[in-house]
């Protein structure tokens, strides 16, 4: 299996993916004050340098020595497509011949980039086509932050000149929590005022539920989180998100509500995914609402987006909306998500690099083999 992240050949450290304390740090090395470090954060991630010469601010000298020892490397684009209704999807190059993808989603009052965390997914949900093609290997930090940068150089300021990516969703391909130690300093960087800025109701972890890292995830960062539940019952839940074997639902709930708790009882967001037949009848509903009625907990469903090789079909609109009427009329807040870049398969579930030789991983094979960093 290729567990190396992507390089150039080169050994210079890829200062994009590198957190303030790193990066203080590796100036000390240099025999630098701690100060040369954020100003090189707020020139890579605010004021889009992509090289050290154009850092004015630091003298010819360490700029020289920085092109020797560093690099801002961002992940190479394989393609770019732009949906009728605006939406843009990013292929980036993985290495071997594999790909991950990124999808912004523009809206009057933000714009979300949701960016995907690991190349391919071991965790084998059954509805989900990343899911499908098996896991390759983790992200790399600068893997992930690239994303985010890569979209803020190249998609228009919005009024008032703030930066396109005003929210950041971990929703793309990969489980954020089973590539933990990447993440972290990800968040680290989004949340930093000295890169990204962006406030913890801003930036959204989406996992499957692998309870020790919500727990972690709470103590560590405590942005906001999505829970893939997609089922009100062990059963169904152990067919459908097979991680529910080891994590199983009340165990997973315990975590979230913990986890809103030391968030001041900020809501968790419960995904459900809606697939004809399977999870969409009103006794689903009640027994959904039974669990979630006074938690702070919101419900999104999801329509099934299908893909090649999927026996699943999506619940019909009507079923949907009846869902829905449900749940609020037990005390459950519940959305429905529109489905945005249909026509470039930029929805999710949809997200599939284009690869070749992917080696697989799955959870069925490797039983608990799952978790993480
Ligand atoms: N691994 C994380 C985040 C990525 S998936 C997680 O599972 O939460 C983002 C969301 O898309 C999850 O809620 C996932 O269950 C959902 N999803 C996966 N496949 C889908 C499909 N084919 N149609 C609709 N939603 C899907
Ligand atoms: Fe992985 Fe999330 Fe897809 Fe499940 S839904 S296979 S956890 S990416």
């Amino acid at each position: 299996m290729a567990t190396r992240p992507m390089t150039t050949g080169s050994n210079r450290l890829n200062l994009l993916g590198q957190p303030q304390d790193r990066l203080e740090a590796f100036f000390a090395e240099l025999g630098e004050k701690p100060f040369r470090a954020r100003q090189v954060m707020q020139w890579i991630h605010q004021r889009g340098a992509e090289r050290f010469e154009v850092m004015t601010d630091l003298s010819a000298q360490l700029r020289a020595r920085l092109s020797e020892v560093a690099e801002i490397r961002l992940p190479s684009v394989v393609s770019e497509q732009v949906s009728v209704d605006g939406t843009v999807k990013w292929l980036f190059e993985s290495g071997a011949g594999q790909a991950v993808e990124s999808v912004f989603i523009p809206e009057r009052r933000r714009g979300t980039l949701c960016i995907s965390s690991q190349v391919g997914c071991a965790l084998d949900c059954a509805f989900c086509a990343t899911g499908a093609q098996g896991f390759n290997r983790n992200l790399t930090t600068a893997e992930i932050i690239g994303q985010v940068c890569h979209a803020n150089r190249n998609l228009p300021r919005r009024p008032g000149n703030e930066e396109a990516v005003t929210n950041v969703v971990f929703m793309g391909m990969g489980e954020p929590l089973a590539n933990y130690r990447n993440l972290l300093p990800a968040l680290d960087l989004l949340l930093s005022d000295l890169a990204y800025g962006l406030s913890r109701r801003r930036v959204t972890v989406s996992t499957s539920g692998i309870v020790p890292h919500i727990e972690r995830l709470g103590d560590d960062f405590n942005v906001s989180l999505a829970v893939s539940l997609h089922a009100p019952d062990n059963d169904l839940r152990d067919r459908l998100v097979p991680i529910n074997r080891v994590h199983p639902i009340e165990q997973l709930l315990d975590a979230c509500w913990r986890y809103a708790a030391k968030r001041s009882n900020r809501f968790i967001t419960f995904e459900y995914v809606m697939l004809k037949g399977v999870n969409d009848s009103l006794a689903c509903a009640d027994q959904l609402a039974a669990l979630l009625s006074n938690h702070p907990a919101k419900v999104n469903l999801i329509p099934f987006n299908p893909f090649p090789g999927s026996d699943f079909r999506r619940s019909s609109s009507d079923a949907i909306g009846y869902f829905q009427d449900r749940l609020r009329k037990r005390g459950v807040i519940a959305t429905t998500r529109r489905t945005r870049g249909d026509d470039i398969d930029a929805a999710c579930g949809q997200l599939a690099g284009k690869v070749s030789d992917r080696v697989r991983t799955r959870l069925s094979e490797k039983n608990k083999r799952i978790v993480t960093a």
